[in-house]
């Protein structure tokens, strides 16, 4: 018998869902893990659990030695950034690599056929990615089957939010910190503490580029910020729910794209 080992790295998010279920009966012995930064949104902690249930078989949740906060420290209380996005590499990516050890380990990766993204570049030889969706040119749509038809449906923060990861990602658009505002009010305060201004070198440190949460929050903004916002409807389950996916406004286009181990 081989002695590879065979995992899905899971985000929270509707494609990696989707392949975990899409692979359940196809790999035998697969296992299901779960970078955790202690800083996700609920709603992933109960998709999770969904899913869990679902698959009949454990989730394991890593965990860093070290949470965020120490290493915002180490880190000079530089908020990451796409530009320094040192938070994946410290919270979800070392725990990965950490729990395979040296193991050979084929990592099945939920990037789809219609998608132009770059995949997990591991930095270990051990780790092979492998990319079903791609091989099998599922797209969108059949994630949006599989999870329908496995009745798990889509993360209920889709409704709001366009992608799984931490609750102050930086990745948010403006209009998805508004739906955080509004959603989990006391999350929005607790990602504003870590927003800092240096009177004497004027330096800001803040999650959205070219303002701070305590600007974009004022109600002109957000009413600014939501007139702007182009809704899009997809429908999803369970209950049939109206799912609302945004599409990029201007001030967002200066984003890179979001590191596939965070928001797949
Ligand atoms: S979800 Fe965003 S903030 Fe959290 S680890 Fe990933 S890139 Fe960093």
């Amino acid at each position: 018998m081989s002695n590879v080992r065979h995992i899905v790295s899971l985000s929270g998010g509707k494609d990696s869902t989707a392949l975990a279920i899409y692979l359940r009966d196809r790999i035998e012995g697969l296992e299901y893990v779960f970078s955790d930064t202690d800083k996700e949104l609920p709603e992933t902690y109960e998709y999770l659990e969904i899913l869990e249930a679902f698959l009949g078989r454990p989730i394991i949740r890593l965990k860093a030695d070290r949470g965020f906060d120490h290493w915002l420290q180490v880190y000079g209380g530089y908020l990451p950034s796409s530009r320094m996005r040192w938070c994946t590499k410290v919270l979800k990516i070392k725990p990965f690599e950490k729990y395979i050890g040296d193991d050979d380990v084929r990592m099945y990766v939920g990037i789809r056929a219609d998608e132009n993204r770059g995949g997990y570049r591991p930095t270990k030889p051990n780790i092979v990615p492998v990319y079903p969706f791609i091989e099998a040119g599922y797209t969108l749509h059949d994630v949006h089957r599989i999870l329908a038809e496995s009745g798990i449906g889509f993360p209920s923060y889709y409704s709001w939010r366009t992608r799984s990861g931490c609750y102050f990602c930086f990745y948010q658009r403006k209009n998805e910190w508004v739906g955080l505002k509004e959603n989990h009010p006391k999350l929005f305060e607790e990602s504003k503490k870590y927003e800092k201004f240096n009177e004497e070198t004027g330096e800001r440190y803040t999650w959205s580029e070219r303002e701070s949460l305590e600007e974009l929050e004022q109600p002109d903004r957000v009413r600014q910020i939501k007139e702007k916002a182009v809704k899009l409807t997809v429908s999803g389950r369970p209950a049939d729910k109206k799912l609302l996916l945004t599409v990029l406004d201007d001030e967002d286009e200066g984003d890179d794209l979001p590191c596939s181990f965070c928001h797949i």
